[in-house]
């Protein structure tokens, strides 16, 4: 199945629809001045779209004003999309730092519209009555997030709020740069504190003049040493490298933007931000939260303390004198006891998985869940050679120029590079809008655009680039994210188009397809020996899944600590509120491993900037996807309707229905947590097969 989907490649870009950034009048450069230029062009078209909206006469209609109030919010949401991009990937730091200030000034325009009482009665003029579903979904969401932003409080709360929100904005996106920018290194002067580190990573990294290896925090070095080095002193010093980025800097920011964000929280009549933050989410409430995390706490408490007990005997077997793992060692003896109990290295699977086929392996698998073809474009230009752009096609199509089957287009930007975030994440470019969605042969009017940015091995040239499993998790993940976009992205409102969702169903999609790359014939299509060419051996995959089936109470309690913090620090009050305190106290609350003093995570904690208290979106989530994912079959998951009922009524609606009626419409009955709870407890024993 492997080559099936990806077809010949596609000789030029269609017409730029929607010039970018990186290539604004088609030379392909880029400077501060023409970034600067195209993104003042925008911002004079959403301008013009609202003036419009405004200078209507007679009756509100959806055509009339919802269109430019939409054609408003896609300039915005397309712009600041790429901006944002550029800040995270462009290889000159002038551009990054012309992009950040771009972000934040169409950050403000956005700001701005949502606090526009003109535009607000404007829409509140539109009549409900006779509406489709999706319009009236779109209209009376956008009501309550206008009110949300406090659009009905008199000027001077509203003048307030906007000095807020743009001060926020600036802190947010410092604290990111922070991140991005701050890359601690390791000196090892000894080379037998590698031992233990596979030979690719050795052979990487190869002493200087001086005799010393230099390691850096980035994820390439660090998750390696984590897990394999046998040196205790190297992972401690790792730990602290890691764990220590961005501080002090972020501390006092993160305070800063948090007594922000309450004082917008008071001033719209709410106890505090996480109430705020779940108005208009599927969780509604900071209470719920805590009755869906205390639910989480009790499902996985027993779990956790089972794990924790067999690896604390285990490396006690294995180390004399050893009392407690702490928490610099957690992840290497989970390996070291996978490896024994479960006679699996993590290491073994990594020939199967060269960068190039894992590529080719999570596109053909979507392609034939989905029924779309992906088609490189050759000479596509984007903001790095070393991107690779694709495009989407509806499967069968057969006439090449027919660009009605296009469905979407994306980038692929996968490797690591000097000023290049660090992180693994999806970034929908350009809302799609479609003037008839329904229709068979519908007129796109904005194709959907998304771009994985992504820090995975290989990308220089003789270098195999060969990846963990969990990478490849980690890639068909955030390529769940780019399918939302895109076959999300073709709604008659760009306001609704592709992961336009709840936030808090914004993982569903991403971490339901993590589940496929656990089957064994779906892996033995792609993952081959990258020096004898052999299939991943079924034998080899169940061992895996059984070790893998181990530690998930870990990582459920893990992501409890990290969302009860997301939580309380948005409900605390920040003028008395200890990040150091909480941070040590919930760790010891949810974790069994002994804390490391100096260890300031938080500080690096992006999600506190961009999920704000929201951070159990991951966890509530997951307990979504292994609901959706119970129902496929497991004896052909890929073969199966089951994949297309789930791009039908999950992916292609995009934002247009609630997300508790996506639930609904692909279960039909509302979500349950058993899935969940049985995947914890899932049967890890030797001996007992995980899957079939
Ligand atoms: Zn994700």
């Amino acid at each position: 199945m492997t080559d099936v989907a990806i077809q010949p490649t596609v000789s030029a870009p269609p017409e730029n629809i929607f010039p970018h950034p990186w290539n604004p009048d088609g030379s392909g450069s880029i400077s501060t001045a023409s970034l600067e230029g195209w993104v003042q062009a925008r911002l004079a078209r959403h301008q013009q779209a609202i003036d419009r909206l405004l200078a209507i006469e007679g009756p509100r209609t959806p055509e009339n004003t919802l269109r430019r109030y939409d054609e408003a919010v896609a300039e915005l949401s397309a712009t600041g999309s790429q901006t944002a991009l550029l800040n995270s990937v462009y290889p000159e730091k002038a551009i990054r730092d012309a992009a950040q200030d771009l972000t934040q000034v169409i950050a403000q325009a956005g700001v701005a519209l949502g606090l526009n009482q003109d535009v607000y009665k404007a829409l509140s003029g539109i009549p409900l009555d006779g509406l489709d579903d999706a319009t009236r979904h779109y209209l009376k969401r956008t009501l309550l997030q206008y009110r949300l932003a406090g659009v009905d409080k008199d000027d001077a709360s509203r003048a307030r709020i906007k000095e807020l929100q743009e001060k926020a904005t600036l802190l947010s996106l410092t604290f990111s740069r922070n991140v991005q920018e701050n890359v601690n290194t390791v000196t090892v002067e000894e080379p037998a504190e590698l031992y233990g580190l596979p030979a690719d990573f050795l052979q990487a990294h190869q002493a200087g003049a001086d005799g010393k290896i230099t390691l850096t925090t980035d994820f390439p070095d660090y998750l390696p040493v984590m897990t394999f080095a046998q040196s205790g002193a190297l992972r401690r010093r790792m730990f602290l490298a890691y764990n220590t980025r961005a501080y002090p800097q972020n501390r006092q920011i993160l305070l800063d933007l948090l007594a922000l964000r309450k004082e917008v929280a008071t001033i719209l009549g709410f106890t505090n931000w996480a109430d705020l933050a779940t108005a208009d989410q599927m969780m509604e409430s900071a209470e719920n939260m805590r009755a869906f995390l205390d639910e989480l706490d009790v499902a996985s408490k027993g779990g956790a303390e089972k794990e924790c007990s067999m690896i604390l005997d285990f490396a006690r077997s294995r180390q004399q004198g050893l009392e407690a793992i702490d928490a610099s060692s957690r992840g290497y003896w989970l390996e070291q006891y996978r490896r024994s109990a479960f006679e699996f290295d993590s290491q073994s699977v990594r020939p199967y998985f060269p960068y190039d086929r894992v590529e080719q392996g999570v596109l053909a698998t979507a392609a034939r869940l989905f029924q779309v073809e992906f088609r490189k474009v050759e000479d596509a230009q984007a903001w790095h050679a070393d991107v690779v752009t694709y495009e989407v096609y509806e499967q069968g199509s057969s006439n090449r120029e027919d660009r009605t089957t296009l469905i979407g287009r994306f980038y692929l930007d996968m490797h690591p590079r000097e000023g290049k975030d660090k992180w693994f994440s999806a970034h929908p470019l350009i809302p799609g809008v479609f003037d008839h969605p329904e229709g068979e042969h519908c007129a796109p009017q904005q194709i959907p655009e998304a771009a994985l940015i992504c820090n995975f091995p290989g990308g220089k040239a003789g270098e195999p680039g060969l990846m963990q499993h969990s990478d490849v998790v980690t890639y068909f993940h955030e390529f769940g994210h780019l399918m939302h976009a895109l076959l999300g992205g073709h709604q008659r409102w760009a306001g609704l188009s592709g992961i336009a969702t709840e936030g808090d169903f914004v993982e569903v999609p991403s971490q339901m397809l993590e589940e496929f790359f656990r089957d064994h014939r779906l892996l033995a299509t792609f993952a081959h020996h990258h020096d004898t060419g052999e299939p991943i051996p079924a034998e080899l995959v169940m061992r895996m899944n059984r070790a893998g089936a181990f530690g998930r109470a870990d990582w459920v309690r893990t992501q409890l600590f990290y969302t009860t913090y997301s939580l309380v620090t948005h409900t605390e009050d920040p003028a008395t509120l200890d990040l150091d305190e909480l941070f040590q106290s919930l760790y010891a609350r949810f974790l069994p491993y002994t804390w490391i003093d100096g260890n300031r995570m938080y500080a690096s904690f992006t999600h506190l900037v961009g999920y704000s208290s929201n951070y159990y979106t991951y966890l509530y989530d997951k307990v979504i996807a292994l609901d959706f994912y119970s129902v496929f079959s497991r004896t052909n998951p890929l073969d199966d309707s089951t994949s297309m009922k789930y791009r039908r009524t999950v992916l292609e609606p995009g934002g247009s229905i609630p997300g508790k009626q996506l639930v609904l419409h692909f279960l039909g009955r509302n979500q349950s947590t058993d899935a969940f709870t049985n995947w914890i407890g899932e049967e890890f024993q030797a001996g007992a097969s995980v899957y079939d």
